[in-house]
């Protein structure tokens, strides 16, 4: 292959004097049309001026001094430059910066009616067009319109070879005049070397390392866009290419903030832009579905103009801003919409201060700040006409089950019959001790009904809810099973909703009771939000006082041994121990590869703690096995329990006082912040113990969050920032949102406004009947499948 290398002093440098012309005339236009802010210009307009203003004098002149004039001042001197270098039209600084060059290709007709529901073969974007749209699934405008850019490259002042900085990172566009492969013989490096020539006249040569087939790429008097870095020696500049396209004689790839779209092999930039640039064109005035729209919300055409072609940073925020409202928008509608939303009525229930004054003096405690402000809420909730949907979320031990009794003691005051459900027999059995101790004294009179009792007893405890006899019950799913009427559900409260299923919490609502959802795994807020739109959230952020935090360390696969060592010291105490070992092979079923491992874990640590009592417990056991290994651990029958992830959210054994994981990285960081607390509920000081399977630096700053905070909400929030939502336990089964703008670890603000203009549309408009919301309606539709629900209750 023969890449002829061409002599320097050969090259042909002739640059005319209109094609200089034209180059200074882009950047002075746009600093007119930008409001003569100077601020167009890196380094300002009068620099530039200088560098490459020589040849018109005159230019220079009538620019002298520009940054320190007064706007206005500036604007007469912008035109006067322009009028200068012999601009045809001084563009008025109002009007959108059309292209100044026709978009290539021909300019067919588009329909007059566009709609987003437009076929997108109606934009005329030839042949292909439309094959290579399907390929990004752009069928329709509304498709086109909302197929955003991945980033942007900020080519509103195109630099020239004699401004860039060494060092610097510089997009610069150049034509190419030659290229060549150089081998560097030692390392065996492969270097594409280019050379190019600027506007302006000026050389640089663009560098690839080990792309060889970059060469296809650069035919001889193409135009190319290239960024890179700049190094500069002497006289020569080179760029280390990091990013380039063919400019293809094209505008809307240069002297703009230009957009880089997500695409594939054979799709090109310049194609995607044109064909972003005619549907906006296309579209006089595109309609927006809010039809009142917030202050703070820049109107749906704008904010597709800019996003797609900005005209400043400050224009693309705002933009991106509106967009992500509008998914957060359309996600929370759609998930009240499906619920039945805030429209549905509920019981209102009578709150007297005396009677919840009367509760709490009964607590052999104080209620936190925490637990008072989210009792608060929900007796704001049950006071209220509507509905009660309230999540209530905080870490084990955080007093969920105090608040949840309070709420309980309220309605059994109003005559009504509680219920609380839990997932398994134990943690009912567990709940029922816990509320008879609060309630009991108070006079409220309380059952329990779980699977294993015989069926006479159940009978009398179902007679007794039917009769209204029983203000309180407990129980697991026993509680929705065929027999069991109550005589007056008003509150039902349900314990670790993630182990129920829509249809099981559907039957026990069957009556529209006050809901009130008990949950222990720490979701951060804004995606609370948006997976259960339609319930309200409480956080008990706090923990009662004196409570001693969990030591933490992380152990690797060397020194995993010290865990059991330090195991051994425990149990000497009378304390009790648990070990978790996640599923570590592939190819299995998942509850046989988890039973596999325990079991060897098992083995392994009874030849190593030969004195120990341990037993084991697994996903395969059936629900009554695993109550009875519990019931058996609590009694202290045995001092440590190998387990796989199946253990027991929630399940109190006091004696337990060490936790050790094994494998840490396989877990989520909510779910290691659960297991830790497994241990420490009886009041003696507990210790966790992760040990890593791996030890890349990605393991460990994970694992550090866990080892450094005993916070389950900051936990919540790492866990999201470091493995993005869709990783989250369950989450991903359960179609998170898939959004592309929207950003659930950052964009809380966002999502409490469209939450807060969802609620008001739709208590104004419940099922967007009205014709102001006929277009919300359809966008609704349109874009459901898009971004995916998940329905709750
Ligand atoms: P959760 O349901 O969130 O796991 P619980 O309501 O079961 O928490 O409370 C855990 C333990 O803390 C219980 O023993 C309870 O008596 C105790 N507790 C609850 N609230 C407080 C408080 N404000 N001060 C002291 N102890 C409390
Ligand atoms: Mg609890």
């Amino acid at each position: 292959m023969g890449f002829g290398k061409i002599n320097p002093a050969t090259e042909e440098e002739h640059v005319t004097r209109e094609e200089l012309k034209a180059r200074l005339i882009r950047p002075i236009a746009r600093e007119l049309a930008d409001g003569a802010q100077d601020r167009v210009v890196a380094g300002g307009l009068e620099k530039l001026i200088q560098n490459l203003g020589q040849p018109f004098p005159e230019v220079g002149r009538v620019l002298a001094g520009y940054r320190q004039m007064d706007v206005e001042a500036r604007k007469a001197q912008l035109k006067k430059a322009l009028e200068l270098l012999g601009d045809r039209v001084v563009q008025n600084p109002s009007q959108p910066t059309e292209p100044r060059q026709a978009t290539p290709g021909s300019r067919s007709p588009v329909p007059e009616a566009l709609s987003f529901d437009t076929p997108i073969e109606a934009l005329n974007l030839g042949p292909g067009g439309k094959k290579k749209l399907a390929e990004l699934g752009i069928r329709v405008v509304r498709d086109l319109l909302h197929y955003y850019p991945r980033r942007y490259e900020d080519r509103r002042t195109l630099q020239g070879v004699r401004e860039v900085e060494d060092g610097a990172k510089a997009t610069l566009v150049g034509k190419v005049l030659s290229r060549e492969l150089v081998k560097t013989p030692k390392k065996g490096i492969q270097l594409v070397q280019v050379r190019f020539m600027d506007g302006w006249g000026w050389k640089f040569t663009g560098i690839w390392f080990n792309q060889p087939w970059v060469l296809k790429q650069m035919p001889e008097g193409a135009s190319m866009v290239l960024s890179g870095r700049v190094q500069k020696r002497g006289g020569n500049v080179s760029l280390m290419v990091e990013y380039f396209e063919d400019e293809g004689g094209e505008s809307l790839s240069t002297g703009r903030i230009v957009p880089v779209y997500p695409s594939r092999e054979g799709i090109g930039q310049a194609f995607l832009r044109r064909a972003a640039w005619r549907a906006l064109e296309a579209f006089q005035a595109i309609p927006d579905p809010l039809a009142h729209l917030p202050q703070s919300l820049l109107p749906l055409d704008k904010a597709l103009r800019q996003v797609h072609f900005p005209d400043s940073e400050e224009k693309l925020e705002q933009a991106l801003y509106r967009l992500k409202f509008d998914e957060f928008l359309l996600l929370e509608l759609k998930v009240m919409l499906q619920s039945g939303g805030s429209a549905l009525l509920g019981r209102m229930f009578r709150v007297s201060p005396e009677m919840v004054e009367r509760f709490r003096s009964i607590l052999p405690f104080k209620l936190t700040g925490a637990q008072e402000r989210v009792l608060s809420e929900i007796l704001a909730d049950m006071q209220s006409e509507r509905q009660m949907a309230r999540l209530v979320q905080g870490d084990v031990g955080s007093g969920k089950t105090a608040v949840a009794a309070a709420a309980l003691y309220v309605a059994a005051q109003n005559g009504a019959q509680g219920a609380l459900m839990a997932p398994t027999e134990i943690l009912a059995k567990q709940h029922f001790e816990n509320l008879t101790r609060y309630l009991y004294p108070l006079g409220v009179s309380l059952d329990l009904l779980v699977g294993s009792m015989s069926a006479s007893e159940k009978r009398s405890v179902q007679e007794r809810l039917k009769s209204g006899q029983t203000q309180v019950v407990v129980g697991t799913h026993a509680l929705i099973q065929d027999g069991v009427e109550f005589c007056d559900l008003g509150l039902a409260v349900i314990d670790e909703e993630h182990r129920f299923g829509v249809l099981q919490r559907r039957r026990l609502l069957g009556q529209r009771p006050d809901v009130l959802v008990m949950s222990a795994t720490p979701i951060p807020r804004s995606l609370a939000l948006t997976m259960y739109g339609d319930l309200e959230v409480s956080q008990i952020d706090e923990l009662p006082p004196g409570r001693t935090p969990i030591k933490t360390k992380i152990l690797t696969q060397k020194t995993r041994t010290q865990a059991y060592a330090f195991a051994r010291q425990e149990i000497k105490k009378g304390h009790q121990v648990f070990v978790v070992t996640p599923m570590i092979e592939e190819g299995e079923s998942e509850a046989t590869a988890e039973l596999a491992a325990a079991t060897r874990l098992r083995e392994e640590l009874e030849v190593l703690l030969p004195e120990v009592r341990i037993d084991l417990l697994h996903g395969k056991m059936k629900v009554e096995e695993k109550d009875a290994v519990m019931e058996r651990f609590k009694q202290g029958a045995f001092d440590l329990l190998v387990s796989t992830t199946v253990i027991e959210v929630g399940v109190d054994i006091p004696q337990a006082t060490l936790m050790i994981i094994e494998n840490a990285e396989r877990f989520g960081l909510a779910q290691l912040h659960q297991l830790r607390g497994r241990v420490g509920r009886g009041g003696l000081e507990s210790y966790c113990i992760l040990i890593a399977g791996e030890t890349s630096k990605r393991t460990m700053e994970r694992l550090r969050v866990i080892e450094e905070s005993t916070d389950g909400f900051y936990i919540a929030e790492q866990d999201l920032r470091l493995r993005g939502p869709g990783e989250l336990r369950g989450l991903r089964q359960s179609g998170m949102p898939d959004l592309r703008l929207g950003d659930l670890a950052s964009d809380q603000e966002i999502i409490e406004q469209s939450r807060a203009l969802a609620k008001a549309i739709l208590e104004a408009d419940p099922y967007l009947d009205q014709p102001e919301h006929a277009l919300l309606k359809r966008e609704l539709q349109a874009r459901a499948e898009a971004i995916g629900f998940r329905e709750v209750i």
